[in-house]
Formats: C-alpha cells, sequence, structure tokens
C-alpha cells in the first residue's frame, strides 16, 4: 500500500537523472532529509504503521535505510539490527550473495541479531529490483525471525521488486512510487 502523506513525501525528493550512470534516474533523498517537517512525518508515518504490531526490531539495509530505521527503532521502543554491506560486521556474520545488473553484491547480518521468532520489520529508502531487500528477508528468515513487513520509502514498481518481493511471500509498504 501507498501512504496518504506519499504525494507529499514524493515532492520532497529530488530525481537526479544519468546518475551514477547514464539511464539511472536516481531519487535523491536528502531534499526530504534537510525538511524537518517532512523527515518528522516519514518517520512517523512509518510509527503509526508498525507501533501495535508487537515489532521486536527493525532490520535497516546500510546505508540510506539506517537513516530512517534508527529513528523508528528509538520511536518504536524496539531494537535496531544493521544490514550491511560485505564486510562492514566486525563480530560473526551470515551472508546473502545476490545479482545485479552487472555483477553481484553481498550483504551481511550479525549471527546473534535475532531470537527465533522474533517479529522484524526490514526498511530501506529504495526498493528497485528488490534483491537488496530480498537478501536481507532472507538473511533474517535464517536466524530464525519472522518478517512481518518488507517497508520503504519509494517503490520503483516499473522495475518489478516490489512484485517479487511479494512472490516471495512477504507484505511490502512504500510511502510513495
Ligand atoms: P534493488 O536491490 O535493485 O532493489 O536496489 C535497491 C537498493 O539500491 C537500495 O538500497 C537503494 O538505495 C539503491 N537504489 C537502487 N536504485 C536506486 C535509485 N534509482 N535511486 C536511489 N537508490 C537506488
Amino acid at each position: 500500500g501507498t501512504s496518504v502523506y506519499g504525494d507529499y513525501i514524493k515532492s520532497v525528493i529530488r530525481t537526479v537523472r544519468d546518475w551514477p550512470n547514464p539511464g539511472v534516474n536516481f531519487r535523491d533523498i536528502t531534499p526530504l532529509l534537510q525538511n524537518s517537517a517532512a523527515f518528522r512525518k516519514l518517520i512517523d508515518s512509518f510509527v503509526h504503521r508498525y507501533q501495535e504490531l508487537n515489532i521486536d526490531a527493525i532490520a535497516a539495509i546500510d546505508a540510506r535505510g539506517f537513516i530512517i530505521g534508527a529513528p523508528l527503532a528509538y520511536e518504536m521502543g524496539c531494537s535496531f539490527v544493521p544490514v550491511r554491506k560485505k564486510g562492514k560486521l566486525p563480530f560473526k556474520t551470515i551472508s546473502e550473495t545476490y545479482k545485479l545488473e552487472y555483477g553481484e553484491a553481498t550483504v551481511e547480518l550479525n549471527s546473534d541479531a535475532f531470537k527465533k521468532g522474533d517479529r522484524i520489520v526490514v526498511v530501506d529508502d529504495l526498493i528497485a529490483t528488490g534483491g537488496t531487500m530480498l537478501a536481507a528477508a532472507k538473511l533474517i528468515e535464517r536466524t530464525g525471525g519472522e518478517v512481518v513487513e518488507t517497508a520503504a520509502i519509494i517503490d520503483l514498481p516499473e522495475l518489478g521488486g516490489s512484485r517479487h518481493i511479494r512472490e516471495a511471500g512477504h507484505n511490502v509498504f512504500a510511502v510513495c512510487s
């Protein structure tokens, strides 16, 4: 689903054409972060969606997922768990590798991050092909955690990512698309 604040949040996100490569329309959230009212509205819309769902942890994806995941976990009074790019977590990790348009990427999670049955919301700034979010969800399920929902500020539905994530059996929420 899409949030009631979707149009407002979308209006404070900037599209940068052909960055970092020709043909990519990069959705730049820095104007949203500079706008304190918009940033508060964004975090509040996630808080309202998840605060009554007995969530144990917010799992946030490196790096822009951290920006929304940390205030969300703080406000909800639950754990914050980073899902990081390969080689960044110092303790024992599990990892998932997934395909990119060119090459592949790996994300990692501390193997002690969750207990069996923990209820987790995964957050990132944007869903494109869905590969990153799906890899994070797999990591969480390998630890015995339950992925209650995967959430992003922006979904790019024409890239099919949110459909793939739903086909894998997960709920998907985006504030705007
Ligand atoms: P994907 O795994 O293809 O769904 O890509 C999602 C990840 O890549 C997220 O962590 C985003 O931050 C980043 N990303 C992919 N495409 C874009 C884009 N057009 N604008 C901003 N970030 C993007």
